[in-house]
């Protein structure tokens, strides 16, 4: 199963698996009811907002997949612009995400396109012209073929219908981080608490990992940025590849930019190692020692 990611944010903080990335932040929760065109309704998904303004923000595709809707919905409803994502069978279950009321769509983004996981789609928008209401994206997932027969589905006040089509989208989104395969297909069954970007990079030897019956190891490649305090760059850079214990549940910390990991036992005990995809630097963690 790949990994799915909020579809607002910057990209460090959509791969660390933060829902909702800061500042972004969820106005109307699902399930909650409001009111909307005169009507009480069960929100069927997420209303994305950053307090001081998010129009024109960058949304993108929570995950890989194939567009299967990219248009005006017009007449009379509220929707605007929606972009809705066909992720295909993940769980044994229909997989689609909505993005509606958007100020645009993205060009090339039309029924039948390939996305990738990043993906822009579109921009944060406020519904067609004198809809009222302030910017915002409507984000939803559905587990059902419901939006692929109709893209402006919307379960009223029909909490069964709520709970048989749409899930919470947040936390999908979170157990869509911990629940995750690596390259070689194996399942990683735990992650540690926090941001979680060790469930998306981990690279076992194959084997599950279950986290809290094994020991990591960590090994640090040259390009491996060590430090012995957080703050303090200089001079902490080790020039050669070692390995060293990793607890279950390492602490993650965002600095810099970058995610970086506490190492919790032997000799490089309190040292910062730095996470970064981007940088190359590497981190391996594994349930047998693997050679220096
Ligand atoms: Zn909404």
């Amino acid at each position: 199963m790949p990994v799915f990611k909020s579809p607002v944010g910057n990209k460090l903080a959509r791969d660390a698996g933060q829902v909702w990335p800061a500042p972004w932040e969820d106005k109307n929760p699902y399930g909650n009811v409001y009111e909307i065109n005169g009507h009480e309704a069960r929100h069927p998904g997420a209303d994305l907002n950053i307090a001081g303004g998010d129009l024109n923000e960058k949304v993108f595709s929570m995950g890989p997949g194939v567009v299967e809707f990219a248009k005006e919905i017009g007449g009379d409803s509220l929707w605007g612009n929606v972009v809705i994502i066909n992720h295909g069978i993940v769980d044994g279950k229909p997989l689609y995400s909505r993005y509606a009321h958007l100020l645009s769509i993205e060009p090339g983004i039309k029924k039948g396109a390939e996305v990738t996981a990043d993906k822009l789609i579109g921009r944060v928008g406020s519904g067609p012209a004198g809809s009222g209401m302030d910017p915002h994206l409507h984000f939803d997932i559905s587990t059902t073929d419901k939006l692929a027969e109709n893209a402006g589905d919307w379960p009223g006040m029909n909490q069964a219908r709520l709970q048989t089509d749409y899930v919470d989208p947040k936390k999908w989104l979170k157990a869509s981080h911990v629940i995750n395969r690596d390259a070689t297909g194996a399942q990683v069954t735990a992650e540690p608490a926090g941001p979680g970007p060790m469930g998306r990079t981990l690279r076992t030897t194959g084997i599950p990992v279950t986290a809290s019956i094994i020991d990591w190891f960590v090994i640090a490649r040259p390009t491996t940025e060590l430090r012995k305090e957080l703050s303090k760059p200089t001079g902490n850079t080790l020039p050669f590849s070692f390995s060293f214990p990793l607890e279950s549940n390492p602490q993650l910390v965002l600095h810099e930019r970058f995610l970086w990991v506490q190492i919790s036992d032997g000799p490089l005990k309190g040292h910062w190692v730095k996470y970064s995809n981007e940088s190359k630097s590497e981190i391996y963690v594994s349930s047998t020692r693997p050679a220096s």
